[in-house]
């Protein structure tokens, strides 16, 4: 059976800085991830405000640069699922689709989903003309008629990248004003591609056998309903923490996993970093510095676990 000192389960920003810090600290680390590493980086084009970098960077070549700066301090990588994880006396037994590990700290940075409208025809016609990544499907709409469902800096954000494949790009919100920064949200209202429709919702999407082609939307401010062509539907309305494997740790009540100043959650040895963490600003450097505090914290502990604590 593999033991090691800290087990990171996510290899998105979050979970990546945890690997390099705890490597770098001399920590035994194993990354498991599922799909490649780099999490919701992976879906940036420009990455233009993580400090260091004054001109944008892709999110892919960023992502890989942190796996290979956590692989040069001696961090390993596993692609592997995690299937259930438990605390036995004072270490995790983490059951993966390839192998049980046993771990003296876990740092889960599992990250969160995108959230669904849940309106008739989004799931027939996901894939279809129904999408929750512009920088992955986007190109697929170039010059075609586009609407983003959304209010915060990924619907606007998104909104943006949108514009510059097509210059008939709708945004709604459900709201009267957007939920993202206003440096980003100014960036949607001066965009002549961006019509913005404030109060307004999906219905429902309807279209054809092959692909989505109309779009029933309502005023939230009236009983004004009224139907559209659109050639696709960019969802960006939030996400939903990956907590499933870890259902007795305190969470919020949008269901982050809790944690204090040093990450740490409920549960002793166990770390929760980067989007499935109870936090206000969701970001690559704020993700990155949960890692690097949670590691810090996880090396105290294994310290504190063989006596070798500094007090
Ligand atoms: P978010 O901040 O939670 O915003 C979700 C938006 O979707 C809100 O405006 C919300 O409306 C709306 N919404 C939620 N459920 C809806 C529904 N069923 N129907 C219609 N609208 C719905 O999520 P996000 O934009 O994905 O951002 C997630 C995190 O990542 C945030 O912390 C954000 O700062 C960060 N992020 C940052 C950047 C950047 O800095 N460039 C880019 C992307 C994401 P209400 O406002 O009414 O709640």
């Amino acid at each position: 059976m593999t033991k090691v000192d800290m087990l990171i389960i996510g290899a998105g920003a979050a979970g990546l800085a945890a690997a390099q810090y705890g490597a770098r600290s001399n920590l035994d680390v194993l990354v498991v991830e599922e799909m490649a590493p780099g999490g919701q980086a992976l879906l940036i084009s420009d990455l233009e405000n993580y400090p260091g970098f004054p001109k944008p960077v892709n999110g892919f070549q960023f992502a890989m640069d942190m796996q290979k700066q956590a692989e040069n301090f001696g961090a390993k990588f596993m692609t592997a699922s995690v299937k259930s994880l438990k605390k036995e006396d004072n270490v995790f037994m983490v059951e993966t689709s390839k192998e049980t590990i046993e771990a003296k700290t876990l740092v889960l940075a599992t990250g969160a989903k995108h959230r669904h409208l849940e309106v008739p025809g989004e799931e027939e016609f996901a894939g279809r003309g129904v999408s929750y990544c512009a920088t992955c499907d986007g190109p697929f709409f170039k010059n075609k008629k586009i609407l983003v469902a959304g209010g915060g800096d990924a619907a606007c954000d998104e909104a943006v990248y949108l514009s510059k494949l097509t210059d008939t790009v709708v945004l709604v919100h459900r709201r009267d004003r957007f939920r993202a920064q206003k440096a980003i949200a100014d960036k949607v209202l001066n965009n002549v591609n961006i019509e913005v429709r404030f109060n307004t919702v999906v219905k429902e999407i309807k279209g054809d056998e092959k692909k989505m082609n109309r779009i029933l939307l309502a005023k939230t401010d009236s009983d004004e309903e009224y139907e559209e062509d659109f050639d696709a539907l960019f969802v960006l309305v939030g996400s939903i923490p990956q907590t499933q494997l870890v259902p007795d740790l305190e969470k919020n009540e949008a269901g982050y996993v809790k944690t204090n100043d040093h990450m740490e959650s409920s549960v002793k040895g166990l770390y929760a970093v980067g989007d499935v963490r109870d936090t206000l600003f969701r970001q690559l450097i704020t993700a990155a510095a949960d890692g690097a505090l949670a590691a810090h914290s996880a090396s105290a502990y294994i310290d504190d676990l063989k006596g070798e604590a500094y007090i």
